[in-house]
């Protein structure tokens, strides 16, 4: 039977799903959805699937999924963005869906290396603090039990005491020696890609996704590729390829590198290399001089510590002054622009990293070839090699960022509000290139979908940015299913024109709409220092003791959104994590407050990059990727209010571009009800919250 068949039975009355689950009803979108799904799944290629919240995305893509692998074989891999809705997926929505099939396959879940322990590492770390050793002792205890071994998984995984150790006993992707190491069978990170071989369904984050894309080997090979929260996938592909230099990086690969001084006791590699010369090392020719270089390599860290922090305060001369806790960031096209014609500070560092490079890169030769190299030395040989190579990488990096000749990246400097010293960055200008690799390569078919992938139904834009497109060779099919909520009865819309101080009109506005109607309140910013202001103003407007939270300032993100979800006549300040990906049901939210359209800084080194390439084909980036990209963002906003077909809210858009400019086509027909304007603060709160009053008296019983 065709796969579309099979999914159109199963969503009949009388079908799989409405006998499983007695209360199942209907939806029309999520039915389409789950049909178009598997029509790509049968006849291939690739669809761009547009679904607001309450559609039910996660059945209408897993359902036609599990019924293809169960009738072909074929591996699909299903990524989502973070590791909570992976975990969510997998332990909900997956078991979920089988159970209504009656199926049963071979699936499994895997994250990044970095979220396994690390048995040599669980083994090698040692508490600071009675509390760390403790903690410690439980999470030994808890891996000795453990199958999976998955940090997410260990009880108080989200503790502060846990996070703060997470680092030291987890997989490090760039230290761990998979191939050497002796822990190959009881290690986690092994056993979870050999369940992720041996299924035939495979769960996985974006990140992991992006990193295999440039990485051999990490997932099985797939032919069906599911992307969830596809509207996030280009920003993961970058921040995967994104390459920096800092201070810290050279101090944390000295701290991994340690010391081998003679005499005193030694620290980290090093150290552990000096106890094995002895025994490896049968000439003593070849051991003077492997034990000479490295006693040289131990005193030459100092030296590099105090040229690399001359070379990157050099890198912070001439950045212009800034205000607040952020960091700045300084475009730069080329190596004159960062150290003028002075390029000897850069070669001294340079010069640092090759030694280190080649001195640990002969003594892993040398230990090799040891003629009483055991299993130890075997270990040992790897380590040195994944550091040596750490440093040959790292000078590479810090070149490459300096020449800043790749056309198509943008190359930054960044420093923080408080540090004498630069960081270097870059970042490709488009990832179109790696995300089209990503979906096309190898896969047959692949389905990214997302509530968020089109702009007033128009899918180029995204397409373009995931490198998709007929022009392209990778021609797409989209489809986007309307919201199944009575959104027009559940919302209403306002604009605020209340002048030029910007941060005072949004502080103005919330206290009015708290006063009016005491409803959970979320305030979306665009930039920080707006943020900063209107949430001074706002501690005069409300009464002492009124729940006011400003994210970053009174804690992160994801704490203070439980906070808020738990508190009733709540402010929550937020800026860009709070925009999308958090889930407020009900009365949890009821008075959205968006500061301003989301366009990005045109100073973004990214952004300016972007826009002089647009401009050099003749496209205005303005209109050609700033407004479709502010869409996007904004329609993540306004997503945030609306979550059941219980809920009831109000939206304020603190920005009268909303009602004149001539772009705000695209804007205004993401909203389901038409925005009324208001320059009265006080008279738009008292028309929201009868708005709210009257949507509850007709609720009470
Ligand atoms: S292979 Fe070895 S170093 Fe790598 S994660 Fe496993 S136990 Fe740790």
């Amino acid at each position: 039977m065709h796969l579309v068949t099979q999914v159109e039975r199963a969503f009949e009355p009388g079908g799989a799903l409405a006998r499983h689950w007695p209360a199942w009803e209907e939806r029309a979108g999520q039915r389409d959805l789950a049909i178009e799904v598997a029509r790509t799944l049968e006849h291939g290629g690739v669809l761009l699937a547009e679904a607001p919240t309450g559609v039910g995305k996660s059945l209408a893509y897993l359902l036609p999924a599990v019924l293809h692998v169960a009738a072909t074989g074929e591996r699909v891999v299903v990524a989502t963005c973070t590791r909570s809705l992976q975990d969510q997926l997998f332990e909900r929505d997956l078991p979920a869906v089988l159970g209504a099939l009656g199926l049963s396959l071979p699936v499994a879940l895997l994250k990044g290396k970095q979220n396994y322990v690390c048995p040599r590492a669980l083994e090698l770390a040692s508490g600071d603090t009675p509390a760390e050793r403790d903690l410690l002792g439980s999470l030994r205890a808890w891996a000795a039990r453990d199958a999976i071994g998955d940090l997410d998984r260990f009880p108080n995984a989200e503790g502060e005491a846990t996070r703060s150790l997470r680092a030291r006993v987890a997989t490090d992707p760039s230290a761990c020696t998979a191939a050497t190491c002796r822990r190959g069978r009881e290690c986690f990170w092994v056993r979870a890609r050999r369940r992720a071989a041996e299924a035939s369904l495979v769960v996985v984050n974006h990140a992991l996704l992006a990193r295999a894309a440039e990485a051999d080997g990490l997932l099985p090979a797939y032919d069906v590729l599911v992307v969830d929260e596809a509207h996030r996938l280009e920003g993961v592909l970058s921040s995967q390829l994104e390459r920096s230099a800092s201070r810290h990086r050279i101090e944390e690969l000295l701290r991994l590198t340690g010391t081998f001084a003679s005499g005193r006791r030694g620290t980290g590699l090093l150290s552990r290399l000096r106890g094995f010369t002895a025994p490896l090392l049968e000439s003593n020719e070849a051991r003077d001089r492997l034990v000479a270089d490295l006693e040289q390599l131990s005193e030459r860290a100092d030296d590099l510590r105090r040229d690399a922090d001359q070379l990157f305060t050099l890198f912070a001369a001439d950045m212009p002054a800034g205000e607040g806790p952020y960091a700045r960031r300084v475009r730069h096209r080329d190596a004159a622009e960062l150290l003028g014609g002075d390029l000897q500070s850069l070669e001294v560092v340079l010069e640092h990293m090759r030694r280190h490079a080649v001195v640990l890169g002969r003594a892993a030769g040398l230990v090799q070839s040891a003629a009483a190299a055991g299993a130890a030395s075997e270990e040992l040989q790897g380590e040195l090699e994944n550091i040596a190579n750490r440093w040959q990488r790292m000078g590479d990096d810090l070149a490459l960022l300096v020449d800043a000749d790749e056309r198509d990246w943008a190359y930054w400097r960044s420093q923080g509000p408080r540090s004498r010293a630069a960081e270097l960055h870059a970042a490709p200008v488009w990832v179109g290139e790696h995300a089209r690799r990503l979906v096309r390569d190898g896969t047959r078919a692949a389905v990214l979908t997302s509530a968020t992938l089109s702009a007033a139904g128009d899918f180029t834009w995204a397409a373009e940015r995931l490198g998709l497109g007929e022009e392209r060779g990778a021609p797409y099919a989209s489809l986007s299913v309307p919201s199944p909520f009575p959104l027009e009865r559940q919302m209403r819309a306002y604009v605020l024109d209340a002048g030029s101080d910007e941060a005072a009109a949004i502080a103005d506005v919330v206290a009015a709409l708290w006063h009016a109607a005491r409803r959970n309140t979320l305030v979306l910013f665009t930039a920080h220092e707006r943020l900063r202001r209107a949430h001074e103003r706002l501690r005069t407007l409300l009464p002492p003791g009124a729940p006011l939270w400003a994210q970053d300032r009174d804690g992160p993100a994801g704490l203070l959104a439980e906070r808020f979800r738990g508190e009733r006549a709540a402010v929550l300040l937020g800026v860009q994590s709070l925009w999308e990906g958090v889930d407020f049901p009900g009365e949890a939210l009821e008075v959205l407050v968006v500061a301003r359209l989301p366009f990005s800084v045109p100073d973004d080194p990214v952004v300016e990059a972007r826009a002089e390439r647009l401009r050099e084909r003749d496209l205005e980036p303005f209109r050609h990727d700033a407004v479709p990209e502010a869409v996007m963002r904004f329609r993540q906003g306004v997503g945030r209010l609306i979550r059941r077909s219980t809920d009831r809210g109000v939206l304020v858009v603190c920005d009268p571009r909303l009602a004149r400019a001539s772009y705000r086509g695209p804007f205004r027909a993401a909203l389901p009800v038409e925005p009324q304007l208001w320059k009265d603060p006080q008279g738009l709160a008292r028309e929201a919250g009868t708005f709210l009053e009257g949507i509850s008296m007709e609720e009470s019983p």
